[in-house]
């Protein structure tokens, strides 16, 4: 399921804002600041996002020329989004409910353009940075079937080798 690419949702019903609600109340529960629908069993282009409970990551938010603030966003839900890159790449730490326990340097753009639509299927257009543009990236990879693993280098990958070998014994072990 991580593996698939995520349908896109035309419209934001009822059953799609239960969807996200519940999400947000699974990510809460994990600790987690970003949840997307793969990661609970549904392949579509839905994803839930906090980044509240992380204070000593700063972001930054733009709407329209407009500074903004960021928290004034959240809970955030996206569907569709579409990113830009708006700057260089750098690295920075991230960790994945799909993955316990580990984290790693991940290299991504700092400053990201971001068109989505919300929860109430209306248009979301804004530019970001910092944790929260990490976050929004993780997450839209997530929809398109792309995990932290895929973009970690192989030295971050060999640490967690024993780690992801484990997950993997696991995974195989529980399926039906
Ligand atoms: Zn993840």
């Amino acid at each position: 399921m991580l593996r698939e690419k995520g349908a896109r949702v035309e419209t934001a019903t009822p059953e799609i804002e239960m969807l996200a609600s519940n999400m947000l109340e699974t990510m809460t529960e994990y600790s987690g600041i970003g949840l997307a629908a793969q990661q609970i069993g549904e392949a579509i282009q839905l994803t839930v996002i906090d980044i509240r409970p992380i204070e000593d990551r700063p972001s930054t938010l733009k709407i329209g020329d407009k500074e903004a603030d960021p928290d004034s966003l959240m809970p955030l839900v996206l569907m569709n989004p579409e990113l830009t890159p708006l700057s260089d790449p750098e690295p920075g730490g991230e960790g994945c409910l799909s993955f316990p326990e580990m984290s790693a340097e991940i290299v991504r753009p700092g400053r990201v353009g971001v068109k989505a639509m919300d929860a109430e299927g209306g248009l979301l257009e804004f530019t970001c940075g910092g944790l929260l543009a990490r976050v929004i990236q993780h997450e839209t990879d997530h929809l398109n079937g792309i995990l932290f693993i895929d973009r970690m280098d192989r030295e971050a990958k060999g640490d967690l080798r024993e780690q992801l070998d484990l997950l993997h014994k696991k995974t195989q072990a529980a399926l039906p």
